[in-house]
């Protein structure tokens, strides 16, 4: 899978966002403008190959939330009504569950990879059988060990999250004159999904920049550049011109 094959174009409230209840007394992160005013600025999501990442890591609070919507827009983007205002926003559930999904996926992930703490997920059974559950859901996984076993239960929690996150979309490619067939996640939260697919199927690693603290993608174990620490050029650069003004 590359890049090129996900069109997602990500939308922020120039506005930002803030938390109220709509009618119905949901507690919402709501855009600040209505969506008939509504100004969104964007950004180009295959440069942000991390979000994923730093959404597994921040603290699930309404603050949380905020700051994360501030940078990177609304998860999913309903449409609330706030006394007769039409607002785009995310419940509180939303957001809580999305980040249920992907702190349990990251940890997961995780104790596959260290080998370590797999228990904690799968209860082994009778003739190589473990039960999963996460959350209201669960499965019997049939596996040859506790590692295919994790495998396989990232599996499950994570193509059943994808299939409404991520369509497949005939586009108009304008530079070659024909139509191509791409994956587009419908929001946010699908991209992150995405990401989080692409991640585990090109066994990428992530790591925060030294510099300016901000989640980036590493490349699979072997490959060249693993052992970078600055997100970009600009901040290498910037660095190095401190250093030498130092
Ligand atoms: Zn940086």
């Amino acid at each position: 899978m590359e890049d090129h094959l996900s069109h997602f174009v990500p939308r922020v409230c120039e506005m930002g966002y803030a938390w109220q209840d709509d009618i119905d007394g949901t507690p919402v992160l709501a855009a600040r403008q209505h969506i008939f005013e509504a100004r969104y600025r964007s950004y180009d999501p295959a440069k942000e190959t991390a979000l994923w990442r730093e959404f597994a890591v921040i603290k699930p609070t309404r603050e949380g939330f905020a700051r994360f919507a501030g940078k990177w827009g609304h998860l999913v983007g309903r449409t609330f009504n706030f006394a007769g205002d039409l607002i785009t926003g995310d419940s509180l559930e939303t957001w809580t569950d999305a980040h249920k999904v992907i702190a349990h996926l990251f940890r997961l992930l995780s104790a596959i990879r260290s080998r370590d703490g797999l228990r904690r997920f799968l209860k082994p059974g009778k003739g190589g059988q473990y039960q999963y559950s996460f959350g209201r859901s669960g499965t019997w996984i049939t596996a040859a060990s506790d590692v295919e076993a994790g495998w396989r239960a990232l599996q499950w929690t994570l193509n059943s999250h994808l299939q409404d996150a991520v369509v497949k979309r005939l586009l108009w490619d304008a530079e070659l004159q024909r139509l191509s067939l791409h994956d587009v996640p419908r929001h946010l939260w699908g991209h992150m999904l995405y990401q989080f697919a692409r991640a585990v199927d090109g066994e990428k690693q992530y790591r925060q920049c030294a510099e300016c603290s901000r989640w980036f993608e590493v490349g699979a174990p072997g490959a060249s550049r693993r052992d970078r620490i600055y997100c970009s050029g600009a901040c290498r650069a910037r660095v190095f011109r401190r250093n030498k003004e130092a």
